[in-house]
């Protein structure tokens, strides 16, 4: 398992709710709390590491033994209130940084790996958290929700991460669009 970059056609992948909470499924996790780890991040989205099912992990704190860590199955977001505008990264896209606004607060409703439902009202980084990483699972990058601006001042970024993916496509190191979907419909099946 390893963690994809833009524009890898995963990260654009609307995912499917899970319906089988399994061993192999809680193996994902702990894999995928370990790639968080290691690349200093505070959440990780099924999507990022190539999987097309409704889960992620999160710790805000990010770093094992600190802080609490959390997973979400086939989160669904309500009740959105205020807005607020705060600087986001993403493990996709390492290295680049820009503001996003968002709902200040909002209501999630999500399993938990014993399969149990749970519901909270979010704000803070936390809520931001939970924000950033269900968009992922339907789709959607951070630097879709971008002010044009804050886009064009990222946007030789943007391209760099493309000519890399141009090249690792190339040369093989990602296969072709039709080996990725067959291999998502395989991982379905097993999941959801
Ligand atoms: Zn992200």
């Amino acid at each position: 398992m390893e963690i994809v970059h833009y524009p890898h056609p995963t990260l654009r992948y609307h995912s499917k709710p899970i319906r089988r909470v399994n061993n192999e499924l809680k193996k994902i996790v702990d894999e995928m709390f370990d790639l968080m780890y290691e690349a200093s991040g505070v959440g990780l989205a099924a999507n990022q590491v190539d999987l097309p099912v409704q889960l992620f992990v999160t710790n805000p704190a990010g770093e094992r033994g600190d802080g609490e860590e959390h997973v979400f199955i086939n989160p669904v977001l309500s009740r959105p209130k205020g807005s607020e505008e705060k600087q986001e990264g993403c493990l996709s896209l390492p290295e680049l940084y820009g503001n996003v606004i968002r709902p200040r607060e909002i209501h999630c409703q999500a399993y938990n790996l014993k399969g149990q439902e749970f519901k909270r009202t979010v704000d803070g980084l936390f809520g931001r958290i939970i924000q950033h990483e269900t968009d992922h699972l339907q789709g959607v990058l951070f630097i879709d929700r971008m002010k044009e601006s804050i886009r064009e001042s990222v946007s030789d970024e943007i391209e760099e991460f493309e000519i890399e993916f141009q090249s690792m496509r190339d040369s093989g190191t990602i296969p072709d669009d039709s080996i990725i979907r067959k291999r998502l419909a395989d991982m379905e099946s097993r999941f959801c």
